[in-house]
């Protein structure tokens, strides 16, 4: 089993993957300077399960093994809440993302839909998933999630497109598998991963069924292409500048996979032609994964104090508007963390056993995370003044003449080395407008979907007919009702936020 940061680093190498960038074939992505950040971030996953296991690891009851909490099955509210706990936890230590939120949400989506489909279609999906998870689960690996397709013309059906391999499909078949073909778009850490579990996108009709696919698939398998996402300031891991990177040691990854009839053997099979259960799958999947964004607090954590140390370091820590900024940073961070971890305090369980946060407050904090962190990025920027985009750079710094010029002028405070006010404005730029802005905020914007699809699941679920209810009794219009709470099994917050009862 693979159980620290090191042992994890050392599994990602020999592998035969077909990973470009700049037009190159990369042959050892661990040591590509653009890549090793990237890898870092994920490692820490792993060394803080050995020094927090409380936090971030369980018990499998499939193994009987205490395991990363990232491969684990919520039994419970209280797991939840501690995967948000971990998460901001990882955003602290990292700034940026660690990349193994949606292997453990789809985890935890197939748990359920698996179920689900087996009661339906009489079919064996559960156990085979199950088994496959135990495994991953024994040997410690990361499971990272393949869902987002690149999706052609939007206004289309994946059947309906020009080219059918715009959404990823079954093209062949053969009595022990199926081939699929097609690519995934921005695929989070999936190069960083030892496994992948490829999904469908989106509500899909009985002429789709070649989309509905589910299955796991080795990252290093035959027939895969990554071409590697470039990030704004990437190459400044490749000058040796480290000042200049701002967060020299962390990063996130982002790449474009394509599948050319890669094959998937039966048993890693967890949906095949099940279109009916694709939409569940989504939903599940993003109601999970809209609440993980609170990772993005704990990025958040570090852009205050990022913050906070410049205005220090400026000098001007103590006007009262710069106390307030800070202050209003706070606020809309913890308003980010606090919808989040109330989505999982408010979980339920599902009828194959696994719990699930709720909907409403997911898709709020979510929303949330699309706005708050460009305000707090804003924010950040206006306290570090300037100089945040037109700071000279490392190796000015390091020149022998320039190098005392450059400290004596952008001295602030006698007992301040200038180059440390340096490092704390690279380490903002490189989260508002350099390579981790990449997670902090464009990922923010549309990572588990763009704003309007959050918009779209708070509307469908506001339940706008109860609540004229509540204002036509107390205005005297309809009798009023006994009380709020309305019966044993349903709370008020049933009644307010559970779809199933009404979807106007
Ligand atoms: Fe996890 Fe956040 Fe990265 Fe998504 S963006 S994988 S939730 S750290
Ligand atoms: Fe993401």
């Amino acid at each position: 089993m693979i159980s620290s940061g090191e042992e994890y680093v050392d599994s990602l190498r020999g592998r035969k993957l077909n990973v470009y960038l700049f037009g190159e074939l990369i042959q050892d992505p661990v040591e590509h300077p653009i890549i090793k950040p990237s890898i870092n971030a994920l490692a820490k996953t792993y060394d803080l399960a050995n020094e927090n296991p409380d936090l971030a690891t369980a018990v499998s009851p499939y193994t009987n093994e205490r395991i990363n909490r990232f491969l684990h099955i919520v039994e419970s509210e209280k797991d939840l809440i501690l995967q948000n706990k971990m998460q901001r936890k990882l955003g602290q230590l990292t700034g940026t993302c660690f990349q193994r939120c949606v292997g453990m949400d789809a985890i935890n989506s197939l748990h359920s839909v698996t179920f689900d489909i087996d009661q339906a279609h009489n079919t064996n999906y559960h156990k085979k998933f199950l088994s496959f998870l135990t495994s991953v689960q024994k040997q410690g690996l990361v499971i990272g999630g393949a869902m987002t397709d690149v999706k052609g013309d939007r206004s289309l059906l994946p059947h309906q497109q020009e080219d059918p391999d715009l959404f990823v499909h079954v093209v062949d078949r053969s009595d022990d598998g199926v081939f699929i073909t097609g690519a995934k778009a921005h695929q989070t850490g999936v190069i960083n991963s030892h496994w992948m579990i490829v999904m469908p996108t989106l509500r899909l009709t009985e002429d789709d069924k070649e989309y509905a696919i589910v299955g796991a698939i080795p990252v290093d398998a035959k027939g895969i292409t990554y071409i590697y996402g470039r990030q704004s300031g990437d190459t400044r891991h490749m000058d040796n500048t480290p000042i200049d990177a701002g967060n020299n040691n962390y990063a996130g990854q982002e790449a474009l996979v394509i599948f050319e009839k890669v094959f998937i053997p039966n048993e890693l099979i967890f949906m095949n032609g099940e279109y009916d259960f694709s939409a569940s799958l989504v939903e599940r999947f993003t109601c999970y994964h809209r609440r993980s964004y609170v990772c993005k607090s704990g990025v958040g954590d570090v852009l205050i104090g990022a913050a906070a140390a410049i205005a220090e370091y400026n000098g001007v820590e103590k006007a009262s508007h710069i106390k307030d900024k800070l202050t209003e940073m706070t606020h809309l961070n913890e308003t980010i963390f606090g919808t989040g971890i109330a989505s999982s305090y408010q979980a339920k369980k599902l009828e194959s056993g696994v719990f699930i946060n709720d909907d409403m407050l997911a898709n709020v904090c979510k929303h949330h995370v699309t706005k708050f962190t460009y305000d707090i990025g804003r924010l950040a920027q206006d306290l570090a003044g300037g100089l945040v985009a037109s700071m000279p750079s490392e190796k000015d710094m390091k020149h022998p003449d320039l190098g005392k010029i450059i400290k004596k002028y952008l001295a602030t405070k006698p007992d301040l080395d200038p180059e440390d006010r340096i490092r704390m404005l690279r380490l903002i730029e490189n989260m508002t407008l350099g390579r981790n802005a990449v997670g902090y905020l464009t990922e923010s914007l549309h990572g588990a979907g763009s704003p309007q699809a959050q918009r779209i699941q708070i509307s469908r679920q506001m339940q706008l007919g109860f609540k004229k209810e509540l204002a036509q009794a107390l205005s005297g219009i309809i009798p009023e009702k006994d009380s709020l709470p309305v019966t044993e099994n349903e709370t008020y917050m049933d009644r307010v936020f559970n779809t199933s009862k009404e979807t106007d």
